[in-house]
């Protein structure tokens, strides 16, 4: 397998003014709470990173160093052009997806003839529902920015390890589903619809907002 890193041409990736985009990383957080974004977001309240969040910052860093190692600059196109005959292999990709108003770093993409495999690290190697909604994220904006018909399979790995321990096709109804999601972070963000708390204890117990939320669950 070939290493790529991309290098973008920024003019192309401009953010119009009139556009909202929203991290795809908040589809997870959604999926836990989407109160978390009104507090953090809305109400702007600062709170630390979690213990858990600076590990995995640190872990992201020192895997994107030893990738870099080995890894020969190129363009994404040409990446892509390369991927019809040899497979290839990119980490912390930039995607930005105009049509649905969403961005942020794929952590690391596989590119064969036949398919692009979106991976995720995570901590463990429990598929949750908000993070595997967050690779959908990821998966949705890739397949917006290329023009190309292979299938994407999306995939969670344990950070630090070769384990893979989620994979899922992303076809026409996870599409479909994901882009409703996406819509209705949007709509949220816009003041359409209410922030809905979470009902669940556990989360409130170990969320990083809980000392400044009106809305948490007694434990
Ligand atoms: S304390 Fe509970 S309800 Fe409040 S933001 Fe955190 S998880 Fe959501």
């Amino acid at each position: 397998m070939k290493y790529g890193k991309p290098i973008f041409d920024q003019s192309k990736l401009k953010i119009t003014s009139d556009k909202k985009y929203f991290p795809i990383s908040w589809l997870n957080t959604q999926g836990f709470c989407e109160y978390c974004i009104k507090l953090e977001y809305h109400d702007e309240i600062k709170v630390g990173p979690t213990k858990a969040m600076l590990k995995g910052t640190q872990e992201h860093s020192a895997l994107e160093a030893k990738f870099l190692e080995e890894a020969e600059e190129t363009t994404f196109e040409e990446m892509m052009e390369s991927s019809k005959t040899a497979e290839m292999l990119s980490r912390e990709m930039w995607v930005e997806s105009e049509s649905y108003g969403i961005r942020g770093y794929i952590d690391e993409i596989w590119m064969t003839p036949e398919e692009f495999v979106i991976i995720d690290d995570k901590p463990g190697q429990r598929a949750y529902s908000s993070t595997i909604n967050q690779v959908y994220g990821y998966c949705l904006a890739f397949k917006d920015i290329i023009n190309d018909d292979r299938r994407i399979v999306a995939s969670l790995r344990q950070r630090g390890t070769d384990n893979i321990f989620w994979v899922a096709p992303f076809d026409t109804r996870v599409e479909r589903a994901t882009i409703e999601l996406v819509e209705r972070v949007h709509r949220l963000l816009n003041g359409e619809e209410e922030f809905i708390p979470t009902k669940n204890a556990n989360k409130c117990r170990s969320c990083r907002f809980k000392t400044h939320c009106d809305m948490k669950c007694e434990f």
